[in-house]
């Protein structure tokens, strides 16, 4: 067993902490979420680097698929800011991995060239306001009507669907009695005439906003029917594919990448802070705290990458991948919310950052398949009871 990272894993973490020193200072990062923005140029040097290819094969511009790498990326940036490592998820995984995995060949010339140079993201238009956790029950329908669909319907919690290129809709193409059979994934491009997002108000996660859509008789080409022809109906089996176990690990690396930041916060401060002539470090209560955290990150960052060499190396991961989103995520928020508590007043003040990753961290775990769900996933699908 080997766990020490690869030299080109700690180049590329390198390599990102440059940039992220460079253009995405502390005080960028809390004015964008302060005024709920997404960075649109900062993100356009990211592309530069070569880290969007990383989901993209090498025949389509990209770099070929390394999904620890793109972990890598997601924790890295989410130390700093989720303003833009949700938009990279939204161009890598979002767009990359779906293209990749579900795409007819024509799609995939015609879009994967620009995932890989970063002018491409998809948004997730999945849930509703009567579907959450039970996707395969959504009510927003596309209708066939020669080389075009119509789509009617409202999607809730569409995060970036002012800033996407297409939102990647979950639509009902036939009758609802076949819950899993007559679904299909649709592109549509948010300025599509009939189309209308409002935002809504959220606590964390700023910059790519999360939105209502609604749908009012859009027309799109059946070009952009996911899989075309083979993905007509065929949704559920494309949203459950590989991609899935990915869109797990996604939110988990934002969890790492958020306590990790979290952690070092709290432990600079209890070196700064003077309270009866001593630094709060000195207390075994605080020590026991940042060692208790410590620990949990530990955990975290190695169910997390494990789970991710397991993807990249195409074993089964499901379990594992469900493990690492629960965990990474439980951690993330306790990690966030213990480093509140060792800044006391300062951690629930908008001058310190801490706030924001209590605000973030509280978010993850319920997107991406709650942590109830995670659990029933991991019951489920074990085979065995180790
Ligand atoms: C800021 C933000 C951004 C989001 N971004 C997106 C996005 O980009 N695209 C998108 O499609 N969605 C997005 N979502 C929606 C998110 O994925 C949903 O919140 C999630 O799918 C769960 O749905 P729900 O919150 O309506 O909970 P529900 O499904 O209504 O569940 C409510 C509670 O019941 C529990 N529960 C439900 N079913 C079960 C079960 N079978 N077993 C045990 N417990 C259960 C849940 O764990 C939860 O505690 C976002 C949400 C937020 C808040």
């Amino acid at each position: 067993m080997d766990f020490s990272e690869p030299d080109h894993i700690r180049q590329l973490r390198a390599t990102l902490q440059r940039f992220i020193d460079k253009e995405m200072p502390r005080s960028a990062a809390a004015a964008w979420d302060r005024d709920n923005h997404f960075p649109r140029e900062v993100f356009q040097r990211l592309g530069q680097l070569g880290v969007m290819g990383l989901t993209v094969p090498e025949e389509h511009g990209g770099a070929g698929r390394n999904i620890v790498a793109t972990m890598v990326v997601i924790e890295e940036l989410s130390r700093r800011s989720l303003a833009v490592s949700v938009p990279y998820i939204m161009s890598a995984c979002y767009a990359g991995m779906n293209l990749v995995e579900c795409a007819t060949p024509e799609q995939q010339q015609r879009l994967l060239p620009r995932v890989a140079d970063g002018s491409l993201m998809f948004a997730y238009g999945w849930t509703e306001p009567d579907v959450g956790a039970d996707l395969a029950s959504v009510k927003t329908r596309a209708e066939r009507r020669g080389d075009q669909v119509v789509v009617n319907g409202a999607k809730r919690f569409c995060s970036g669907a002012s800033i996407c290129d297409y939102i990647y809709a979950l639509v009902r193409t036939g009758p609802e009695s076949a819950r899993h059979k007559n679904l299909s994934l649709v592109l549509i491009p948010p300025d599509t005439p009939g189309v209308t997002i409002t935002p809504i108000e959220s606590m964390g996660m700023k910059g790519a906003a999360t939105t209502d859509v609604l749908f009012d008789d859009v027309t799109i080409p059946f070009t952009d029917v996911m899989g075309g022809e083979a993905g007509w109906n065929n949704g559920w089996s494309m949203l459950m594919g590989a991609g899935l176990d990915v869109e797990k690990l996604e939110v988990a690396a934002i969890g790492v990448g958020v306590a990790r930041a979290a952690l070092q916060d709290a432990w600079s401060y209890v070196y700064e802070r003077r309270q009866f002539g001593q630094p709060i470090a000195s207390h075994q209560s605080i020590q026991h705290k940042l060692a208790e955290m410590k620990t949990q990150l530990h955990a975290a960052t190695l169910v997390l990458y494990q789970a991710a060499w397991l993807a990249d190396n195409h074993r089964p991961c499901s379990v594992e991948t469900s493990m690492a989103k629960l965990f990474a995520t439980e951690a993330a928020r306790a990690i966030a919310l213990e480093a509140q508590t060792i800044l006391g007043a300062y951690g629930y003040v908008k001058d310190f950052d801490t706030e924001r990753h209590v605000r973030d961290a509280l978010l993850l775990p319920i997107i991406g398949g709650s942590s109830a769900i995670q659990r029933g996933n991991i019951f489920r699908w074990s085979k065995t009871t180790i």
